[in-house]
Formats: structure tokens, C-alpha cells, sequence
């Protein structure tokens, strides 16, 4: 039997425990570790903060999800691998063996890299900063709003494209959805009573989707005089402003951030990561340096932009890998990469966008509609009440069919 151990069990965690689970007691030992009791569904933590959502719909529990299924939860943090050693330490200073090691550790949102952040900063990112903003939105009253990503920066080891914000769709959510709860919920009107600003560190606001997104999008900032400002790399957020590196500011009296995305301390310390942390790997998602790990989801070089979709391509690939060094009868799918996401606008108002802009470039569409809405609803729903798993086989297939009448 193979001791096998993965560390994180976020969205790339989870699936891959979903397509490893069968080989539990006949191939393999599996044991999870995860720093947090209750693995948290990000994608629906927009409407924790902008409606008022009960965060327990973000969460899955992880013990009985895992030990239900034959494999061993271990609540610790990782705090070392010794990956010549093969062996792991815990914060609470147990050390693991394992014969194969899967990360999925996820990025580390930097807060504390922005001054000032503790104390007047807000974001979207987790469970504490969501509920604390849908607290801030609640009492607001009007006034300034400014909303952005922090840069991040990535490694060169591997051929990945090269973003400066990694996950800018959440921008997309809250200024879309703070905009439709101040307007609908409290009768504020946009402009006169508040006004909603966004900045972005890049040259181009969603560099990592084509024309077609960027066009919708455009549209709706339009309409809602939602102004736009590029080549913004934030360095302080204080009561009342936030200051950008070219030495200008913008007054603000609610500024939202995605703070910049960092690879696991843990990672950079065990030296499995690029000159950034993030893990290098091949596009079987196997470590460039050591042919027992695999990897997959945002703590990755190769998964930009960060996404969760991105997350469940690569844990598949992960887990068909090594299916097969285990000996399993699977064919490896192939590192093709797109953007999915389902940008919810408040009320029933969403945008589904798929785009391979940035890799084969030959889907980009953006799809407005009631529909769109609906499909994210089911989708939250169904990840949290099956305790992380992906829709069934069927509705990923009717997700596609609408795609390509799209196209
Ligand atoms: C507000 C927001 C909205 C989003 N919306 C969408 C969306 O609509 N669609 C989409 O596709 N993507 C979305 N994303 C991105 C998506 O959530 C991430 O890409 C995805 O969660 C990455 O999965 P992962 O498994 O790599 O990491 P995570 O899901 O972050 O999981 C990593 C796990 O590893 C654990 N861990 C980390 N370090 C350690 C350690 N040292 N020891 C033990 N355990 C550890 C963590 O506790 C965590 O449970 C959103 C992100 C945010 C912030």
C-alpha cells in the first residue's frame, strides 16, 4: 500500500480526493492535512458580502467529508517538507511520511503587503474580511467607493502567461454587486449619492480574457459611470484615500482590494517553489524536481490566472497522473486551459464568460443573461451541499452544449 499525502483541500484538493478516493484500502493510505476545520467555497463569498449570504453556504467540513470516505483528515498546518526525506512537519510538531506527496495548497492573500490595509482596507477574499465588508456595506451611507487588485508577481521557471493581477473577476462582483444592493436595497442613486471607481495594475482591466468580455463589461461600467483606471499599483489605503506608486491618490471612503497574491511561506522554506514560491511543475502537473509530487490549483506556476476552474483542470490532470504511476489504466488529459467564470451582477443579473484569450485563442464570449444567474446559483448549491464535489457529468455537458451555441 502507497502512503499517499496531499496537502490543502480547497477546490484542487477536493477534486482530486474525488478521483483518487476509489484506490483507498487497495492501493493506497491517503491522508489530507488542512490548516482550516472547513474548506471554504470562495466563488460564493461575493454574496456573503454585498447580501448579507450566511457564510455557513461558503463552507464544507472537512473530517467527516474525508474520514467518510476511508482517507485520514489531519487539521495542522504544514510548516516543512523535506522532499529528499520525503517526510513532512506540523505546526503542532508531528512529522508525516508519505511515498507521494500532492500539494494544493491555494496562494496566500498578502494583506499586510498593502499599508494601511488593517485599518481601513476591505476585501472579499475569505471568510473574516466578507463578513466584516457586508458589515461596512450595510452601514454605508453613500460617499466614494474604490475598488481594485493589488499587483502581483510570478516566477519565470515555467511558460506561463505573464498577469499582473492573477484574479481580477472578483473586482468584476463587487463593483456590479455593491452598486445593485446601494441602489436597490438602499435607494441610494449611483453617482449623485455614491460613486464606484476601479482601478487595475495592469494596462488592461481582465487582461486575461479577449474583446468579447471586455466589450460586456465596458458596457455595464458605462452605464453605471463606473470609471476605470489602469496602470494603478496601490501602496497605501488610508480613511479617506488610497495612494498608488506613480505618487498619485483617489479619494475614497470604502476602497475594497484583492490584496497580491503570494505562494505559501512553507513552500519558498522547502525550497518546492520558483524564485516567487509558486510550485514549477510539467503539464502532467508533476514537480519539475521531484517525481513523487504533484500539484495543482493556484499554488502553481503554470495556473494563471487563478482561478478555480483552472484548479479543477489541474487537479484532474494531477490525479489522472498519478492514477497512472499507481498503475491505473488512465490516459493524462491535457493542460488546455480557459477562463470560466460566471460574473453574478446582483439580483438576477450575471455574465457567463469563457475565453482561451490568452492560450489557443479560439473561444470568448460573454453571455448576459437571467440564465447565466440561474446556472451560478445551481453551481454554488451544488458544490456546497455535495460537500465540494463538481456538478454531475450532465450538466457539465449542457454547460457546454450553450457554449458552443454561443460561440
Ligand atoms: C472572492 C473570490 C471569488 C472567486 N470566484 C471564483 C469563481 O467564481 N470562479 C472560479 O473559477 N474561481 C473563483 N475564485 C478563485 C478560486 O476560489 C481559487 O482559484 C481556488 O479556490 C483555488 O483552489 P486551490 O485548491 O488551489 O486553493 P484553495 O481553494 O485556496 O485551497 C487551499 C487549501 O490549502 C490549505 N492550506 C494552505 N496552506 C496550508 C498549510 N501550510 N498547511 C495546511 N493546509 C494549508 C488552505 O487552508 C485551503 O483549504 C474566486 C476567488 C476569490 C478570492
Amino acid at each position: 500500500m502507497k502512503k499517499v499525502v496531499m496537502i490543502g483541500a480547497g477546490f484542487a484538493g477536493l477534486h482530486i480526493f474525488s478521483k483518487i478516493r476509489y484506490l483507498i484500502g487497495s492501493k493506497i493510505e491517503l491522508t489530507i492535512i488542512d490548516a482550516r476545520e472547513y474548506s471554504l467555497l470562495k466563488p460564493s463569498l461575493p454574496e456573503v458580502a454585498f447580501d448579507g449570504a450566511p457564510i455557513s453556504h461558503s463552507l464544507v467540513e472537512l473530517e467527516h467529508t474525508i474520514t467518510g470516505k476511508g482517507a485520514v483528515f489531519i487539521h495542522d498546518k504544514v510548516t516543512h517538507v523535506d522532499a529528499k526525506a520525503n517526510t513532512i512537519s506540523l505546526k503542532s510538531g508531528k512529522t508525516l511520511e508519505y511515498d507521494y506527496l500532492i500539494l494544493a495548497p491555494g496562494a496566500v492573500k498578502n494583506y499586510d503587503a498593502i499599508e494601511g490595509f488593517s485599518e481601513f482596507g476591505y476585501s472579499v477574499c475569505d471568510d473574516t474580511q466578507a463578513q466584516k465588508l457586508w458589515k461596512k456595506v450595510r452601514a454605508f451611507e453613500g460617499g466614494k467607493v474604490v475598488v481594485g487588485s493589488a499587483k502581483s508577481v510570478q516566477g519565470n521557471r515555467v511558460d506561463a502567461p505573464k498577469l499582473t493581477a492573477p484574479c481580477e473577476g472578483p473586482i468584476g462582483e463587487i463593483m456590479f454587486m455593491l452598486g445593485y444592493y446601494l441602489r436597490e436595497e438602499k435607494h441610494l442613486k449611483q453617482v449623485e449619492d455614491f460613486k464606484i471607481d476601479v482601478f487595475t495594475p495592469g494596462a488592461i482591466f481582465f487582461e486575461d480574457v479577449g474583446p468579447k468580455p471586455h466589450e460586456v463589461v465596458g458596457r455595464f461600467m458605462k452605464e453605471q459611470a463606473i470609471d476605470l483606471h489602469i496602470n494603478k499599483v496601490v501602496t497605501k489605503i488610508g480613511k479617506d484615500f488610497v495612494a498608488f506608486d506613480d505618487g498619485t491618490q483617489m479619494p475614497s471612503d470604502l476602497t475594497i482590494v484583492i490584496p497580491p497574491y503570494t505562494a505559501p511561506k512553507f513552500l519558498l522554506d522547502s525550497g518546492l517553489g520558483d524564485e516567487f514560491g509558486f510550485i514549477p511543475t510539467d503539464t502532467t502537473m508533476r514537480h519539475l524536481d521531484y517525481f513523487n509530487i504533484f500539484a495543482a490549483g493556484d499554488s502553481t506556476a503554470l495556473s494563471q490566472p487563478k482561478l478555480g476552474h483552472i484548479a479543477i483542470i489541474q487537479g484532474g490532470i494531477a490525479a489522472a497522473s498519478l492514477l497512472k504511476e499507481l498503475g491505473e489504466d488512465i490516459a493524462i488529459p491535457p493542460h488546455k486551459l480557459s477562463i470560466f467564470c460566471i460574473m453574478n451582477m446582483g439580483g438576477d443579473e450575471a455574465t457567463l464568460i469563457e475565453s482561451d484569450y490568452l492560450y489557443d485563442n479560439t473561444t470568448d464570449i460573454a453571455f448576459h443573461s437571467p440564465i447565466a444567474r440561474m446556472m451560478k446559483w445551481g453551481f454554488d448549491n451544488y458544490l456546497h451541499f455535495s460537500r465540494g464535489n463538481m456538478p454531475p457529468e450532465f450538466a457539465m455537458n449542457m454547460t457546454e452544449k450553450l457554449i458552443k451555441l454561443l460561440k
